[in-house]
């Protein structure tokens, strides 16, 4: 059991891992190599640097910093997140679990150029297989996606239907090894998708060939899973994409904090810093509260 587990390996996320893990928290980070700073190959407005640095640079040196302190990093894609007593994450490689969790998942945005998607959205197209699963016994839906994510929600929405097909819109599934036997579950077509149609609700797929399937639901869970869909599931409170933080950078589920482009607001790199150095110090807190509870 980790004491808090850091889900983005950006500057929100290290730079609170660099106190969590000094006050001896025990701490995992997760993340992958897509920080909105991945590919920027100038920065010139953080402080501390007389040249430019690419973002690669900064991240590395990010993660060898808090390595060095004695963090533990993962490279893997967090899936789920569940709470109870504790908070369960689900990642392809396996469950961990945590008194505290930090969603320092920053904010990339998803483009899906689906006509009526978002027409749709409450009506036949949803975003959260736990929400809204329950509404499709034993109907067709659709998963919209190519990552393990994708498959990880046909998983859930077998509780309630077996005719399950993940549409990868164009793309070649990106499963990783854990996830390729489930997703036989499922049939796959991979066929570029035009648009939804229906006229209250959706009826069919269109593809781009001129084909068509009826249907009547389909779940989004396109690339990988994001700060909003982990939020939706677990009744985090939102506004226009952005987590909703107190001035404790603690969400409205106790326990789990967030920092960084996630929250919205001047998304830079000083502001994921600062802010991810307050998380972790709230996080602090709040771990080292429970511990004197018991
Ligand atoms: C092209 C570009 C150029 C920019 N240039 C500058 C600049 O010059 N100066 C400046 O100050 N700011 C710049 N920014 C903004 C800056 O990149 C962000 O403000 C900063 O990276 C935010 O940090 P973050 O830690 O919140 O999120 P990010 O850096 O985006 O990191 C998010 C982390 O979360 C992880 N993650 C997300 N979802 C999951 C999941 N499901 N499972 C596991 N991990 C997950 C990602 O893999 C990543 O590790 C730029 C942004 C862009 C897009």
């Amino acid at each position: 059991m980790f004491d808090v587990i850091i889900i983005g390996k950006g500057p929100a996320g290290i730079s609170a891992s660099l106190y969590t893990i000094r006050a001896n928290l025990k701490t995992l980070i997760i993340g992958m190599n897509d920080s909105a700073l991945y590919k920027t190959d100038k920065i010139e407005n953080y402080y501390g640097f007389s040249e430019p640095i690419s973002g690669y640079y900064l991240l590395k040196q990010g993660e060898n910093q808090a390595v060095r302190l004695g963090g533990e990093i993962i490279h893997d894609e967090v899936i789920e997140i569940k709470k109870s007593d504790k908070f369960e994450i689900t990642t392809a490689k396996g469950k961990f679990y945590s008194k505290a969790v930090l969603m320092a998942t920053g904010q990339k945005q998803k483009r899906i150029n689906i006509q009526n998607l978002k027409e749709l959205e409450g009506n036949g197209v949803s975003y959260c297989s736990t929400c809204d699963g329950f509404f499709y016994n034993d109907l067709k839906v659709g998963v919209l996606g190519f990552k393990d994510y994708a498959v990880h929600e046909a998983v859930e929405l077998l509780a309630f239907t077996k005719d399950i097909t993940i549409y990868t819109n164009g793309f070649e599934p990106e499963f990783s090894q854990g996830f390729i036997d489930e997703s036989k579950k499922f049939n796959i077509n991979k066929k570029p998708v035009a648009r939804l149609e229906g006229k209250d609700f959706l009826q069919r797929i269109v593809f781009e060939d001129g084909s068509r399937e009826n249907i009547d639901g389909l779940f989004v869970a396109y690339e990988s899973a994001s700060s909003t869909d982990f939020a939706r599931k677990l009744g985090v409170l939102t506004q226009d994409s952005s987590i909703l933080v107190n001035s404790d950078m603690q969400t409205n589920i106790e326990g789990m904090f967030a920092a960084g482009d996630c929250i919205g607001g001047f998304k830079q790199i000083a502001t994921a810093v600062g802010q991810g150095a307050l998380a972790g110090r709230k996080v602090i807190e709040y771990v080292r509260n429970m511990k004197n509870a018991f």
